[in-house]
């Protein structure tokens, strides 16, 4: 089972990253964020709760976004392993992780941070655009599409998330980067951590990720 968490602030390139290392390493990527979006979309009861977080930049308790987590984790297309997008995002998220997993024999295997300057994240966000059909990432310097407002890949419309908006980003930065610092620390002081510089392109980082995946690979073999 190969558990990999992607660590990085809001902006990072965390998700575009994982997709990559989804194609990859054959193992599905699990984007809490993407599951939160889901479940509102859906109006399930996590949904509804969640939404009244997600509206203000703040983190979704715990010990809702934990179930959820586990939940999609002992789903038969995970039994391999996942790639970890936006969890652990607090301590007691990476401890209950742990748990889980020593349950299953398992454990989280590489915490990769992609590491970018605060600043940079800012102007990130609010040059996001993301595909209504399938969640696909642009952006409207560094990664525009073809066509202005849609999706190189499945033609369907872009739109603004609505918690990219600059005041919802700053508060997004000021209530999780903090919480961001205790997980850092979590797998730093289990020898887990590898940071990445995020500032390059997406292919140069992805391959700093690969490397830092191989070379670990590596020195377990
Ligand atoms: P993201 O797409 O990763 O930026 O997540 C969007 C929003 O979902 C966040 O701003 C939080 O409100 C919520 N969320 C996603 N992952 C977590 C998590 N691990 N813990 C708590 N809240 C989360």
């Amino acid at each position: 089972m190969t558990v990999v968490v992607l660590l990085g602030a809001p902006g990072a390139g965390k998700g575009t990253q994982a997709e990559i290392l989804r194609k990859r390493l054959n193992i599905p990527h699990v984007a809490t964020g993407d599951l939160f979006r889901a479940a509102v979309g859906e109006g399930s009861a996590i949904g509804l709760e969640a939404r009244r977080y997600m509206e203000h930049g703040q983190l979704v308790p715990d010990e809702i976004t934990i179930r959820m987590v586990l939940e999609r984790l002992s789903r038969p297309d995970a039994a391999g392993g996942a790639i970890l997008d936006g969890f652990p995002r607090t301590a007691a998220q990476a401890r209950a992780l742990d748990e889980a997993l020593a349950g299953q024999g398992a454990r989280v295997e590489h915490a990769l941070l992609i590491d970018v300057p605060t600043e940079d994240l800012v102007a990130r966000l609010s040059g996001r655009w993301i595909c209504r059909a399938s969640g696909h990432v642009y952006h409207a310097i560094a990664n525009p599409p073809a066509v202005p407002g849609v999706c190189d890949l499945d033609g369907s419309e872009l739109h603004q998330r609505d918690d990219d908006r600059a005041e919802t980003i700053r508060a997004r930065m000021e209530g999780q980067l903090g919480a961001l610092a205790d997980v850092v620390e979590h797998y730093r002081a289990q020898g887990l951590l590898r940071s990445v510089d995020g500032c390059y392109s997406i292919s140069v980082v992805a391959e700093a990720l690969l490397v830092q995946l191989g070379q670990a690979a590596e020195r377990e073999a």
